[in-house]
């Protein structure tokens, strides 16, 4: 696991979000995002976080994109 970082929409939505590498210094990054959704246990209560695209977020992060 890797801690990646999160950003806050302006409706309340959370993102997951990583950045293209640094190759230069005129470079301008592409970021890649990917809404944080949470499921709900209904009988306990237990809270998972989970993103829905997650291999397309992996395919940037296989490209060097953190
Ligand atoms: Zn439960």
């Amino acid at each position: 696991m890797t801690p990646l970082r999160l950003l806050t929409g302006g409706a309340g939505y959370t993102f997951v979000q990583v950045t293209e590498p640094k190759t230069s210094a005129l470079q301008f990054r592409a970021n890649e995002s990917a809404e944080l959704r949470v499921a709900v246990c209904g009988t306990c209560g237990y809270v998972e976080h989970f993103i829905e695209d997650a291999t397309r977020l992996w395919k940037y992060w296989q490209k060097g994109y953190r």
